[in-house]
């Protein structure tokens, strides 16, 4: 069953041409789903519609089977974390602080939140010493790790990622990659996963939205199928 559900939906900036035209795509739960393709087709945009940063032009999106549309956007990303390509950590806030301040936010209490926030560095690969670091002392791959760690502070069901490793040179990008799938077979959360790099997409997917200039969905299969097209 669907855990995501876009329906007919179309993004159009002020008028101008489509960034998304009519999108219907199911995405299923506990899986990686990878949207895919050239910059500028609207893959941004259709991530960003699913936390509500981006209404959409027309038609409808359902998450868990009820219309976003009718929720608040505050109470609907309780339930997403987000991850970008910069790690977006906040510079005066050690990696602790910052991976502990949603749960804190709601209400978790604080030898509680940062038992769990040495836990989760654990789970994306840092040792626990770095959580008394800065942002700025950590390599660009540690800050990644850092922002998936916070993301998952609050066991969201669901994880947009917006390219989060593209940022990082190939040879990290692979162990953050490797990371993600490992970390995945255990947590087994609903990702959606943006990139403009087929072979991550093919990697990382369990299937694989290509997009198309226009912003259309070209083809949405398994990697294997992909990969043979
Ligand atoms: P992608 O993520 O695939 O690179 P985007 O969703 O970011 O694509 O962008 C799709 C199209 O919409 C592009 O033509 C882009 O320039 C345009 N676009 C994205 N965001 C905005 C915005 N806030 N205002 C106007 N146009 C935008
Ligand atoms: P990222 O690469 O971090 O996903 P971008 O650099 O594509 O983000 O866009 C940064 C911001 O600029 C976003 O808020 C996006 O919506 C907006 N944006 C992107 N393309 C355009 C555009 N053509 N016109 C206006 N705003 C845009």
């Amino acid at each position: 069953e669907a855990m995501i559900s876009f329906r007919n939906v179309s993004k159009h900036y002020g008028g101008g041409t489509a960034a998304v035209e009519n999108l219907s795509m199911d995405i299923d739960r506990g899986a990686i789903t990878v949207l895919v393709g050239p910059s500028g087709c609207g893959k941004t945009t259709s991530l960003r519609m699913i936390n509500r940063m981006v209404e959409p032009t027309s038609g409808s999106i359902l998450v868990d089977g009820q219309d976003i549309a009718a929720q608040r956007a505050s109470e609907l990303r309780r339930s997403m974390g987000y991850v970008m390509q910069s790690s977006g950590l906040l510079p005066h806030r050690t990696v602790l602080d910052n991976i502990t301040t949603v749960p804190r936010l709601n209400g978790v209490s604080k030898p509680e939140a940062r038992k769990r926030a040495a836990e989760l560095l654990d789970v994306v690969g840092l040792a626990s010493a770095l959580g008394k670091r800065y942002p700025g002392q950590l390599s660009g791959g540690q800050q990644q790790r850092v922002g998936v760690a916070r993301a998952l502070a609050a066991d969201p069901p669901i994880l947009l990622m917006d390219e989060p490793f593209s940022a990082v040179d190939p040879v990290v990008r692979h162990e953050l990659q490797e990371e993600l799938l490992r970390l995945q077979r255990d947590l087994a959360k609903t990702i959606v996963f943006v990139t403009h790099d087929i072979d991550e997409a093919t990697v990382l997917g369990d299937r694989v939205a290509v997009f198309a200039t226009g912003g259309r969905l070209a083809q949405y299969a398994a990697p294997e199928e992909i990969l043979r097209a």
